[in-house]
Order: structure tokens, then sequence, then C-alpha cells
């Protein structure tokens, strides 16, 4: 089973029903790049910038992070990245870009709400990302997105950055990961091309539980059926054509690939070496039987129920 999943681990993934699903890879670095390029993963759906860039004193230069973008899709063979703007705050600090003291860091000035209020940085980011995407296909990604007017902030410095260097557009989506965003998905995805679910704050604030805080570990579980709801809630609502993604850990859990398909999801972006073992999983699942498993799944009790219920799901 496994050396067939590393067998076709450059094959792309296809359901048994004949939906091909696109498994990207979630990038840290360049390195990580060339190794996820290797297990066979399409390009990735989450570049986290500020962990590529997190050993830096100084803001990097725009050719800087022009070229570490490149030195990313070289690694992927030149597929399509998505480059998530700096997401920092929270449990994330940038050397460069500290924030504010906060008691609660988390409910803070984080993410997108940290870039309104140092807009220079997260222009010069855009025009970074501009420039990769004049060379290698890019998508570009807000995180932390909680309102209508966050995204209409970012579309306008993009936009504004656009004209200035006379780019091309390109596609730009944001990050699901705060419980409004998924609640309101049709109004804040007006626009957009794809919208990817970050499992892991979501997860977070659906069950007010600090996804580093061992003790509520266990209530911070990815298949809780409030967040499976909430990721049906966006699969059901987000406006034609606008793809749907998930770039959380749980994208990274074989055994809850059927469960994402079946709730929704279009393309999957996980961990490097995981890439072949979620291809795989994607070949063994019919649409039709992920639907109905979804259903179980949403109606289950609660998170270990959801478990015991995909634990025959090979
Ligand atoms: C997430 O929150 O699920 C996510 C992918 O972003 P990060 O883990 O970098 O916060
Ligand atoms: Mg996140």
């Amino acid at each position: 089973e496994a050396d067939e999943a590393q067998g076709q681990a450059h094959e792309p993934a296809v359901t048994a029903d004949g939906v091909r699903v696109r498994v990207a890879a979630n990038i840290t670095s360049a390195r990580d790049a060339i190794g996820a390029g290797t297990t066979g993963a399409e390009g990735s759906g989450l570049v986290r910038t500020e962990i590529v860039f997190g050993a830096e004193s100084a803001a990097p230069s725009l050719g800087r992070q022009a070229a570490e973008f490149l030195a990313i899709a070289s690694g992927l063979q030149w597929q399509q990245i998505t480059i998530r703007t700096w997401d920092v705050g929270g449990d994330k600090p940038l050397a460069f870009l500290p924030g504010p003291d906060e008691a609660n860091p988390m409910l803070g000035v984080r993410g997108l709400r940290l870039m309104r209020q140092v807009p220079d940085l997260f222009d010069d980011q855009l025009r970074a990302i501009c420039g990769a995407a004049e060379q290698t296909p890019v998508r570009v990604m807000f995180p932390m997105v909680t309102t209508r007017d966050e995204v209409d902030w970012a579309l306008e410095r993009l936009a504004a950055v656009r004209a200035e260097l006379g780019a091309d557009p390109i596609p730009v989506g944001i990050m699901v990961e705060v419980p409004a965003a998924a609640i309101r998905i049709a109004e804040l995805a007006r626009g957009l091309d794809f919208v990817s679910i970050g499992t892991n704050d979501l997860t977070q604030y659906t069950l007010a539980a600090d996804r580093g805080n061992d003790g509520v570990s266990q209530l911070a579980d990815g298949l809780d059926p409030a967040v499976l709801q909430l990721i049906r809630h966006v699969a059901d609502h987000v406006p034609d054509g606008v793809a749907v993604a998930v770039c959380g850990d749980l994208a990274s859990r074989v055994e809850a690939v059927s469960l994402l398909l079946g709730l929704g999801v279009h393309e999957l972006s996980a961990v490097g070496p995981v890439v072949p073992g979620v291809k795989q999983a994607v070949r063994h699942t019919s649409l039709a039987a992920a639907r109905a498993l979804a259903e179980q799944a949403l109606a289950a009790p609660s998170a270990a129920a959801v478990r015991e219920l995909l634990r025959p799901a090979r």
C-alpha cells in the first residue's frame, strides 16, 4: 500500500469516479520545496512567508523576497505556488516586525490586521509577489481575514501595486480560519479566485481552544463536528467558480481526505512527505461514498465519533 503510494507519487490524483484533485504542499523554505518536489507535490497551496524569512533581523528587500519565491517555485518544477502574505502576530513573532504587547495575542493584531498598521511593508511584499508572478505561476493569499472590509483593503493595495508595476492580474484568495469568515463566506469570497481553509486556526477559534496549549489539545481537534459544519458551510456557500482548498493540518491527515472531499473541498495542501499518501487516499475515494461519509460525520456526536467513522475507511 505504501509502496503503491510511492510508486504513483508523481501521478495526478483522480478519485475512483474520475474527479481530479490537486494535492499541493505547504512550504516554509526553498529546501522544503525541493523535498516536496521529489514527493510529487503539485506546487504549493501555502508558502508561509513569515517562516521563510523568519530568521531575518531586518525586513527582506523586495529583490530578496522575489528571489526566494522563485527558488521555491523552482524546487516545485515551476508549478503554481500560493504565497501567503506576512502572517505575523499571535504565536508567530518576526524579529523585524514586533507586534504590540497583548494580553490575548491570538485574539489580537495578527495577520492582515497587523498589515493594516504597516502598509508599506505589505505593499513591498505584494511587489515581490507580483515580480515573481512575471516568471512563474503564483497565487496570492491573505491570512486571518475576518471582515469584507479587510478583503477590500487588501484588494485595493494589490490593485495599486499592480498599477504601479504594470503587472498582470494574479489569482487572489483568502484563508478561512476565523469562524466569522467561514459563516460569511458568500460575502467575503465575492470576486476572489479561491479560498483556503486553515483548519489549525479555524479549529482553535471555533472551539475556543489554544492550538499550542496541551491542556486543551483534546478539544482542539479539526475533526470536531463543529469544524466540519463550518467547512461544509464554506463549500456550500462560496460563490460559483471559487475553488475551495484546505491547507491546515487536517489536509495532512490521510484518514481525513475522503471526508474533506465529501464535504466539498476541491484542493488539498499537505506537508511534503505526506503528499503521496494523500494522493493515494484521493484515488481510493469515490465522491458518492465520500458524501455519504460526510453526512454521517456532520451528524456525529463528537470528534471521537468522527475518528471512529474514519477508522475503517482504509
Ligand atoms: C492554519 O491556521 O490552519 C494555517 C494553515 O495557518 P498557520 O498554521 O500557519 O497559522
Ligand atoms: Mg493560520
